[in-house]
């Protein structure tokens, strides 16, 4: 049984780190074996697996609202020609 949990956090920490190094950030620190996101503020080491998607969704809607602003910038500039 100790096996298959060892495997298991073997698996767990090989996929948070495939995560964190590809996630769309440059913005990494990884020193001491540690992986973050200075951009994000997620800790890929520590942060539950439902808190590091709520962190995502919470950053893509940001992003939406974000480009939603430029685009109406964007319209209100073309109007005003
Ligand atoms: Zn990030």
């Amino acid at each position: 049984m100790d096996e298959k949990i060892s495997a298991l956090e073997k698996e767990n920490r090989k996929l948070r780190e495939l995560l964190w190094l590809n996630h769309s950030c440059t913005e990494l620190y990884g020193d001491d074996r540690e992986m973050q996101c200075n951009k994000c503020a997620i800790d890929f080491k520590r942060d539950s697996a439902e808190k590091i998607s709520r962190r995502f969704a919470e950053i893509g809607i940001l992003n939406i609202k974000k480009n939603l602003q430029e685009l109406k910038g964007f319209i209100n500039g073309r109007r005003r020609k």
